[in-house]
């Protein structure tokens, strides 16, 4: 070796390879034949689309529970049982499910009795938030959008008697048709945030003492003035939300207000038979900022009838006990989706097959490197996401302490690109504002990637698109894994074979990447 070289390597090389060490992961990246099987399993038309409370669904727990044992994680249950169960790797909880076997809406006018209108469930509206059984007549009472908001000086219900009263709302909020209003730049940050959702306005009406909502549709409130009923309003995906509903059985099913949701053409029928031009009442509202009382002068009777089970369903959780079991991080990934209708699958591949996958193939990388951790590493699988977080929901309430857990990362679709993102170089995660650590290291482990995405680092703040919701509740950091969303997204095209296995590859990479460095932080910590 000349002088030279010898300097060269000094100067130069040795450098680049600490650096290399560095960087380089204690525990390797999963490959794709390390999660393509799981991805194809769960989402395989035998697992029926994995619907909460189904045997498609008990199945994919099964399956989950028996590679975590498989790989050598230690399941959730903490008891001393001289054999290992599949079942130990759950965590048990019990849900009411609520299906609403028949309902029908007739309203007339109280002039004029004879001009009658008979509404149809699916035909003309959807069912939302209906847990009970119910026969009902009273006179309908409009409430603009079925907003109070003391912050913004804005109350819907001022002035009105709505106790045991069925209430008629718009879907929306003041200006949101006309984005150069006063009233849009008052109300849009709000309703970015989901404020002004259908729960928000339920939970509302019922502080208001009302029994039911029926909304108009938003759709139908941006028409042009002739404009027919449009298809996308009668969507599949509306009927999938609105076949059952779900809660705690802890929860007073009682006190909770329906919601009836006319599409665009129960709207149009109402609208038509109140004589009330509802894009202009929305124009006033946008111009006053309050909203002026409307009498309908209708009477409304509403019937539904309820069917109610109980069912127990399954969160599946390994775990790989670290040096400090009092710290923990946790990774997790829903593995419930849509189910069936009829004999249509919705096999759920990219939603949320994909992160599962993703979640055992870490979690076998890391029982496998036999490294003995810092702190705990929890895998999670949840169910019941589709129902409203409602799994990670009841294992983060059952917490006895939340500040011990570090950090949730949550994979959720992680194998697909929106249809803009022809180069599939997407990639969004999602964190808390104040967490720039986290973003910086989702930043620099994404630049050591041979070819490295585009990253949406975005802020989960108010957001609950999905399972991460349940852990900044308890004000636990996130970071949330999604490559974007497609045109295939809850529908039955959502399948194995669309799944991008290489992205999905090396979001896995990041995932990884990101995992070791957050471990090697608190190695650190624990070291001083
Ligand atoms: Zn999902």
């Amino acid at each position: 070796m000349s002088k030279l070289v010898h300097v060269f390597f000094i100067l130069i090389l040795f450098p680049l390879y600490l650096n290399a060490q560095f960087l380089e992961d204690k525990v390797k990246p999963p490959k794709i034949h390390d999660f393509a099987s799981s991805l194809q399993f769960l989402a395989s038309p035998g697992l029926e689309g994995r619907e909460t409370g189904t045997q498609g669904a008990a199945l994919a727990a099964d399956y989950i529970a028996s590679i975590m044992q498989n790989i050598g994680l230690r399941p959730f249950y903490q008891g001393i049982r001289s054999d290992l169960k599949l079942s130990d790797y759950f965590q048990p909880f019990k849900l009411i499910r609520v299906n609403t076997v028949k309902s029908a809406i007739d309203i007339s006018l109280v002039k004029n009795p004879e001009q009658q209108l008979h509404l149809l469930q699916y035909n003309d509206y959807k069912v939302n938030n209906v847990f009970r059984s119910l026969t009902k007549e009273s006179d309908l009472v409009f409430a603009g959008y079925g907003i109070v908001d003391p912050d913004l000086g804005y109350n819907d219900y001022a002035g009105k008697d709505v106790k045991g009263k069925i209430v008629l709302v718009m879907e929306g909020y003041p200006g949101q048709r006309d984005s150069t209003s006063i009233a849009w730049k008052k109300f849009k940050t709000a309703s970015d945030n989901d404020i002004f959702d259908l729960d928000y306005k339920c939970v509302v009406a019922r502080k208001q003492g009302a029994t039911a909502i029926i909304t108009i549709n938003k759709g139908f409130l941006a028409a042009k003035p002739g404009q027919q009923l449009q298809k996308s309003n009668t969507s599949a995906k509306d009927e999938i939300y609105t076949k059952a509903e779900y809660t705690f059985p802890a929860n007073n099913i009682e006190s909770i207000v329906s919601c009836f949701r006319l599409n665009f053409a129960g709207s149009d029928k109402l609208a038509s038979l109140l004589g009330i031009d509802f894009p202009k009442t929305e124009q006033e509202i946008a111009e006053q900022l309050s909203f002026k009382s409307v009498e309908l002068n209708a009477d409304i009777n509403l019937t539904t009838s309820t069917a109610i089970d109980t069912i127990t369903v399954n969160n599946v959780i390994g775990v790989l006990p670290g040096k400090d079991t009092s710290q923990t991080v946790i990774l997790g990934a829903h593995y419930d989706h849509l189910g069936k209708r009829g004999n249509t699958v919705y096999y759920g591949a990219d939603d949320n097959a994909s992160g599962v996958a993703g979640l055992l193939a870490l979690a076998e990388m890391w029982t496998g490197s036999h490294i003995n951790p810092p702190c705990n590493i929890l895998f999670a699988s949840w169910i019941a996401e589709e129902k409203g977080l409602i799994g990670s929901e009841y294992f983060a309430g059952s917490l006895n302490s939340p500040q011990q857990v570090k950090l949730y990362i949550n994979m959720d679709m992680i194998s697909r690109s929106v249809s803009e993102d022809t180069a599939a170089c997407q990639l969004s995660i999602g964190t808390c504002t104040p967490d720039e650590y986290l973003r910086e290291l989702a930043r620099s482990i994404n630049s050591t990637l041979v070819k490295p995405f585009t990253l949406d680092l975005w802020d989960v703040t108010g957001h609950t698109g999905s399972d991460y919701a349940s852990f900044t509740a308890k004000n636990i950091p996130v970071m949330t894994y999604n490559t974007g969303l497609h045109n295939d997204y809850h529908t039955p095209r959502d399948i194995p074979g669309s799944a991008d296995l290489v992205k999905m590859g090396n979001v896995l990479k990041v995932v990884n990447g990101c995992l070791n460095c957050f471990i090697e932080e608190i190695n650190a910590n624990a070291a001083h």
